[in-house]
């Protein structure tokens, strides 16, 4: 079977595109930089993201107390020991709002990763709302010569889910960071979120074709996952029956039709989160590795015969 992605994966895998390009993967080293958050500190809204905490998902080197070199040296080092086959690293700007800042603090953080030996390009993770012309300027600039990843929260298409969540932005100005990102040239990433409260999965598999419209590059899943510490746990602890959280061979169903009527051209780099087992407060799926997880979903390609983009368009 000849995919339009040249390789045999039964999806277009983000890693698999990374190997063919630069004949190893492409490893992202996670940091915190030290940015803050307009959704919690009163600029757009307090309190955050009703799911967010990012302590969760922060590995232990990532400490804005260390300077960006440092930390990459950390993750590195670590990274080397775990992965073979790397052919470079990407300086992933993950904790909070990586554009939340005047874009001389921004341009002095993304161009300490940059002069980095190992350091290939950036991937700057942030909210749509929080992207102004003078931001893509920079990262337009810094694209000419590095790879440049803008990693968006969408988390859902709908309206009603977004508000719902405490979001803080429409899926209107989701689309319209995606749009301006793209016509800078900018590599872009969407994060879309399964599960949230609310949504039926009618209405999450309707988002393959929404976001498949989109001038997006990569997209993240994630399944929702009840993080401790956070506004959405206390609301699962005291309402359990307003969430429907999925289960692991429903998810890995659910994905999988996902995918069926998602874009071919759209790499996905990853299905589903994994949350640390200490903070999570929901389905614990047997505690099983994102690469078991990821076993089950190409199985289930397989066993479906089916393939990304099957039922696109
Ligand atoms: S998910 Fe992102 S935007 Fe939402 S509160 Fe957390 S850091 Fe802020």
């Amino acid at each position: 079977m000849n995919y339009y992605w040249e390789d045999n994966r039964r999806f277009n895998s983000w890693t698999a595109y990374t190997q063919r390009k630069y004949g190893g993967r492409l490893q992202k080293v996670s940091l915190n930089a030290g940015f803050s958050c307009p959704n919690r500190d009163g600029t757009i809204g307090y309190g955050g993201c009703t799911y967010c905490n990012n302590e969760a998902f922060n590995p232990s080197y990532c400490n804005p107390s260390k300077s960006i070199t440092a930390q990459l040296d950390q993750g590195i080092a670590f990274l080397k020991r775990r992965y073979k086959n790397i052919s470079g690293f990407i300086a992933y700007f993950q904790a909070y709002t990586n554009t939340y800042g005047s874009v001389e603090l921004l341009e002095e953080k993304y161009r300490e990763a940059l002069v980095h030996e190992d350091i290939m390009g950036i991937s700057v993770g942030t909210r749509p709302d929080c992207i102004n012309s003078q931001v893509l300027d920079l990262l337009e600039d810094i694209s000419a010569s590095k790879f440049v990843s803008l990693e968006l929260g969408i988390e859902s298409c709908y309206d009603s889910t977004l508000k719902r969540i405490n979001r803080g932005h429409t899926f209107d100005q989701s689309v319209r960071a995606i749009k301006l990102a793209s016509e800078r040239g900018l590599h872009v990433t969407a994060h879309i979120i399964f599960g949230l409260p609310g949504e039926t999965q009618l209405q999450m598999l309707n988002q393959a074709k929404i976001i498949s419209a989109l001038p997006i590059n990569s997209v993240k899943f994630h399944q929702l996952q009840i993080v401790k510490g956070t506004k959405m746990a206390q609301q699962y602890l005291s309402y359990p029956k307003q969430f429907e959280l999925f289960e692991l061979d429903e998810y890995v169903d659910f994905i999988v039709s996902f995918t069926e009527r998602l874009a071919p051209r759209m790499l996905i780099d990853r299905f589903c989160g994994e949350v640390p087992p200490k903070y999570n407060l929901g389905k614990k799926w047997g505690e099983m590795r994102y690469y078991q997880i990821l076993e089950k979903i190409e199985k289930k390609f397989e066993q479906k015969n089916t393939w990304q983009g099957k039922l696109f368009g």
